[in-house]
């Protein structure tokens, strides 16, 4: 895994694409909702450092609601709400990407 991609779908959910060589048919679409990514991140590993990345310290600005985890009757904790994030600008996400010398 050397690129991968960090993403926004258009509701606001966070998740990350690891298939961008597309060898299992591309697919970005948010685990959570099943909506197209609307905002995405380019990851490059290749050198060894996570060239490009948005930490996820970063985004945490950009939350708007935590996520919500419930314990059931049977005492298994369960993530009854994914948090939401307000989705960066092209021009908000640029000052945020790290590279590493
Ligand atoms: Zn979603």
């Amino acid at each position: 895994m050397f690129l991968y991609e960090q993403c926004f779908c258009a509701v606001g959910h966070y998740y990350e694409n690891f298939d961008v060589h597309k060898e299992y048919g591309y697919n970005d679409r948010c685990p959570h909702c099943d909506r197209k990514a609307a905002w995405v991140n380019l990851v490059d590993e290749t050198s060894g450092y996570p060239q490009g990345i948005i930490p996820i310290s970063e985004l945490e600005n950009y939350k708007i609601s935590s996520q919500v985890i419930q314990k059931c009757n049977l005492g298994q904790l369960h993530v009854i709400q994914v948090a939401l994030y307000r989705v960066p600008s092209q021009q908000e996400t640029i000052p945020l990407r790290q590279y590493y010398p």
